[in-house]
């Protein structure tokens, strides 16, 4: 418990100054505790590295946080995860978007979990409160790119990818996604 809030203080403190691309510029933490709502209150989930990682996802891809600096506060086991679901900034969009959906099989059970919570949570943020300015089709192709990292991951966990394809299917009733 001491350490789950120890890792909210530290995201909450990294990303203090980013908003979430929602017309309204969400605060940007509220995105990583929506991830670890997730796994613990839908999917169950009570190993304390896939909850830390998960509040921890986007540390390294978007603030000044490094690798070793999460190995001191967070054991290397933690780092390890989110250097699973961390993207390469340094290739283009496109490659890295492609590099998800080659690499899901293959991170591992808590990588996975961790994706799959972030798939759950964004394509919820672009069904509720989506980026302004984004036309139909991005939403759609945003949709069937999110599909097709977690068709990479399925047996990870039911429960989870039952919310997921949930999420899908409001997509597709709204025309954000193809069935
Ligand atoms: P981005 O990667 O730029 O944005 C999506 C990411 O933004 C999410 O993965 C999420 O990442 C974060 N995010 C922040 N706020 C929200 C929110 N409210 N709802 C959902 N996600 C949010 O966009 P794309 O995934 O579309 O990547 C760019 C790609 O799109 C390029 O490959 C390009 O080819 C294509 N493109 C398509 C266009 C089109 O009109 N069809 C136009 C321009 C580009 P996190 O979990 O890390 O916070
Ligand atoms: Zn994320």
């Amino acid at each position: 418990m001491n350490q789950l809030i120890r890792a909210i203080a530290f995201a909450a403190d990294k990303h203090r100054n980013q908003r979430r691309k929602d017309a309204e510029a969400s605060p940007y933490i509220n995105h990583p505790i929506a991830l670890a709502n997730v796994l613990a209150n839908e999917g169950g989930i009570d190993d304390e590295r896939v909850l830390l990682a998960a509040v921890l996802h986007d540390t390294i891809e978007d603030t000044d946080t490094s690798h070793d600096e999460l190995v001191q506060w967070f054991g290397a086991e933690v780092a390890r995860i989110v250097a699973e679901v961390t993207d390469d900034k340094s290739l283009p969009k496109a490659e890295r978007k492609r590099l998800q959906i080659e690499h899901a099989a293959h991170i591992s059970h808590a990588a996975q979990l961790v994706k799959l919570a972030d798939k759950i949570c964004n394509l919820r943020d672009i069904l509720a409160m989506p980026p302004a300015n984004w036309s139909e089709e991005r939403k759609r192709e945003y949709f069937e790119w999110a599909r097709r990292v977690v068709d990479g991951l399925r047996g990870a966990h039911a429960g989870l990818e039952a919310a997921f394809d949930e999420t899908y299917r409001k997509g597709v009733a709204s025309g954000h996604a193809l069935a």
